[in-house]
């Protein structure tokens, strides 16, 4: 056997049990026993540590370093940057230390969720302290001499970003959003909110709708409750879970929106790269870019909003809302809100904005855990201008800090970002995307992002496969201003003052 095809076979296998686990995740979220928690946690840690043994495996070391100077086809050659990426992290971590954290931060979940049901804040926070200091030790032992721990943390997810680019994009954006949302906000409402009573089965029913529209394959998926809605899986088992309450149906349909847009882009990659390394999306903000171009940029345009009016009545019968005009305006109406998951698009990037500086404070040791309520409570105050009420709105809201995921939440809004770039290219290249998504058909989009963007898995790093989504064959960055102009357009055309 060659060293390229033992590699290969290697890196399968080691792809088969992370797909093993992210179902035992899926599972743990959804159908799982309350009291499997233990159980669940130690078979997550063992599943972990055996994934962790095998990229750091120094038969892999020897495979990677024969393989160096190898003329290797295209393909060939990102499988191997990958695995030679994730063989360079695992080998920095002890696999006690990524063992460790498995176990805890599947513990730490379940009492995150219990501290959320119960307002206590208290109850939480050794956990979370223990979690921090797990990530720390880990980002220590990741990052180059040196260098930031919390940018050793953010290239796990986004590989190449730096918490420094961030803040310079986080700034660009800062003043121009918050303009935009206190003039609207001081303008007439563009519409009354959503009110009565809608029927979960009904919600459920129009959400399976929906995810089927935007190309969601049901064969391959299916549609769970969970608290916290999320994607999960890759090829050929790819599944969502949504949330229903009977009076915000559009919590429902729009979180469905946006898991659809993750796991349509997972269906999509090529069914050769399946079980393979690069069988995956690209990055974190590159897949978050899929799912708010599914929720946002589409769902929530006026030409789809004008469907889902009459899909809505299909549903729910009279729901007080007479025309698809109003509708579209009471969609995308601005809330003042707490909660990150229901924030409008103009406000969204602000809640993003507070726990990256937060948890890159506390990654840093600038921050105690013992801090942070009060330090959350008093930067919300700041930036939204009211006092968080209970734990649940505030700290508590977001599952990310108790299973670890510090370094993750700038990337949704380089996702935000990566959307508007994709999305004025993409109305370029289908010119006629209102006729479509007026009849309810976005397949024209899906199919522009599938060919373009979707097929590629992880065979170009990020700069690179948005360079080549946007027409050029070189890498291209973050850049807000598409998005900041299509906000500003969109929001002062609903609230009726001039952009
Ligand atoms: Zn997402």
């Amino acid at each position: 056997m060659s060293a390229l095809d033992e590699l290969l076979g290697h890196a399968r296998e080691t792809v088969a049990l992370g797909e093993a686990a992210g179902l035992l995740g899926w599972d743990q979220e959804t159908m799982m026993p309350r009291g499997a928690a233990d159980q669940r946690a130690e078979m997550l840690a063992a599943l972990e540590g055996a994934v962790h043994a095998r990229r750091a495996d120094p038969r892999v070391g020897a495979l990677l370093a024969e393989l160096s100077d190898a003329a290797l086809d295209p393909v060939s050659a990102a499988q191997l940057r990958i695995v030679r990426r994730e063989h360079h992290r695992a080998t920095r971590v002890p696999a006690s230390l990524a063992a460790e954290i498995a176990r805890v931060t599947s513990l730490s979940q379940g009492h995150w969720a219990e501290a959320r049901r119960n307002e206590d804040v208290a109850a939480f926070l050794p956990w979370l302290a223990q979690v921090v200091a797990l990530k720390r030790e880990e980002a220590a032992a990741l990052a180059e001499t040196g260098g930031a721990l919390y940018d050793a943390l953010l290239d796990g997810f986004e590989p190449g970003a730096r918490a420094a680019e961030v803040e310079v994009i986080f700034a660009q954006m800062r003043p121009r959003l918050v303009a935009l949302r206190d003039r609207a906000m001081a303008a007439p409402a563009p519409a009354e909110p959503l009110a009565g009573h809608f029927a979960e089965e009904a919600q459920r029913c129009l959400a399976m709708r929906l995810a089927g529209a935007f190309g969601y394959d049901w064969t391959r998926g299916r549609l769970d409750l969970a608290v916290h809605p999320f994607s999960s899986g890759g090829g050929d088992d790819v599944r969502i879970t949504t949330r229903v309450d009977p009076r915000d149906p559009f919590n429902c349909l729009y979180s469905t929106l946006h898991e659809t847009g993750h796991a349509v882009y997972e269906q999509s990659i090529a069914s050769s790269l399946r079980l393979t390394p690069a069988g995956r999306g690209a990055s974190m903000a590159i897949h978050e870019s899929q799912a708010r171009l599914f929720e946002n940029q589409l769902g929530r345009s006026r030409a789809f909003t004008s469907w889902l009016f009459s899909a809505m009545a299909e549903a729910f019968g009279d729901f007080r809302i007479g025309d698809p005009e109003t509708f579209y305006r009471s969609v995308n109406r601005l809330e003042p809100g707490f909660i990150r998951t229901e924030a409008d698009e103009v406000q969204y990037n602000l809640h993003v904005m507070l726990r990256f500086d937060l948890e890159r404070a506390m990654i840093a040791g600038a921050l105690e855990v013992a801090d942070i309520e009060a330090a959350w409570n008093e930067r919300f105050a700041a930036d939204f201008g009211r006092a968080v009420p209970v734990p649940s709105k505030g700290l508590l809201q977001d599952v990310h800090w108790s299973v670890g995921l510090f370094g993750y939440f700038p990337t949704y809004a380089l996702g935000n970002v990566y959307a508007g770039q994709l999305f004025a290219a993409l109305r370029e290249g289908v010119p006629d995307l209102d006729t479509h998504l007026r009849a309810g058909d976005p397949g024209p989009a899906v199919a522009w992002l599938r060919e373009r963007l979707h097929r590629h898995g992880s065979l170009h790093e990020p700069g690179l496969l948005m360079g080549k989504v946007l027409g050029q064959d070189m890498p291209v960055a973050p850049d807000p201003e598409p998005l900041l102009a299509y906000l500003e357009t969109k929001f002062s055309d609903i609230y009726g003052f001039a952009g």
